[in-house]
């Protein structure tokens, strides 16, 4: 069993053809609580085409994971622009936003990125109906066995192991057919073995599901599947 139609099209694509998938375009973002300013990315510009794998390194605190919530318009930037296929994130209405949250985008943290109360196959379920997708239990089941979880559709994801738990979620992402992919150190927590079996995941969501993928990671063998690395430090591009 196959899960078909593996990609589509962004629901916010742009007229132009082939806009990239995600660009910074002299990003700043400035945290501010009471008199303190934490400048978190100063001046930032980066270019992710679609199709590609990305590895996003750099020394703790170099703004990666507030990159990640711009992008996944979580967050807005304090100046600057960033673009997801084209369209400036800013500058999307309440519901294209919603949209592009929902349909577009897939973000894998470094854990509970499941409810731990649903099994495996409940959880791609959810993630479907989420999504406007279909929720079919055969499209659920077929990409669990995807990625070599069918023996745990029926297992509460919170008795999952670590990396059983994010490969659910990359399977949820391919089902969804998620077209960006944001992981946020999602093998931070795991033993090598299993960080090979999820990286070989990621690595398969953009070889057979086309999916953009973006992987903020400390692994040296993460980053080594990745199509290239893009270095940050202190909020721009080292
Ligand atoms: P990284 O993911 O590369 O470790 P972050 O993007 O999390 O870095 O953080 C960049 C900088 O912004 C750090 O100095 C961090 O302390 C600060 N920062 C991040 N989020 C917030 C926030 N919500 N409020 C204030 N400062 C923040
Ligand atoms: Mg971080």
């Amino acid at each position: 069993m196959e899960v078909t139609s593996l990609y589509v099209e962004p629901a916010v694509a742009d007229d132009a053809a082939d806009p990239p998938a995600l660009e910074a375009l002299d990003v700043f973002k400035i945290y501010r609580s009471g008199p303190v300013e934490t400048v978190a990315l100063r001046g930032l510009d980066l270019v992710i085409e679609r199709g590609e794998i990305v590895a996003l390194l750099g020394p703790s605190g170099c703004g990666k994971s507030t990159f990640l919530a711009l992008a996944a318009g979580l967050d807005e930037p304090s100046a600057g622009e960033v673009r997801a296929f084209g369209r400036p994130l800013t500058r999307l209405d309440g519901q294209e936003l919603a949209r592009y949250r929902a349909r577009d985008l897939a973000i894998v943290f470094q854990q509970d990125n499941l409810w731990p109360d649903l099994t495996a196959e409940q959880n791609v379920r959810l993630s479907l109906r989420l999504a406007g997708r279909r929720a079919s239990p055969l499209d659920a089941r077929a990409a669990l066995a995807e990625f070599d979880l069918a023996d745990r559709a029926s297992t509460k994801a919170g008795n999952l192991s670590g990396g059983e738990q994010q490969r659910v979620a990359i399977a949820a992402a391919a089902a969804r057919e998620a077209a960006l992919v944001l992981c946020d150190e999602p093998t931070g927590e795991l033993d090598l073995a299993n960080e090979e079996r999820v990286t070989g995941a990621l690595r398969r969501l953009r070889d057979d599901y086309g999916a953009t993928v973006v992987v903020v990671t400390h692994s040296p063998h993460l980053a080594g599947v990745c199509d290239r690395s893009i270095m940050l430090r202190d909020g721009r591009l080292a």
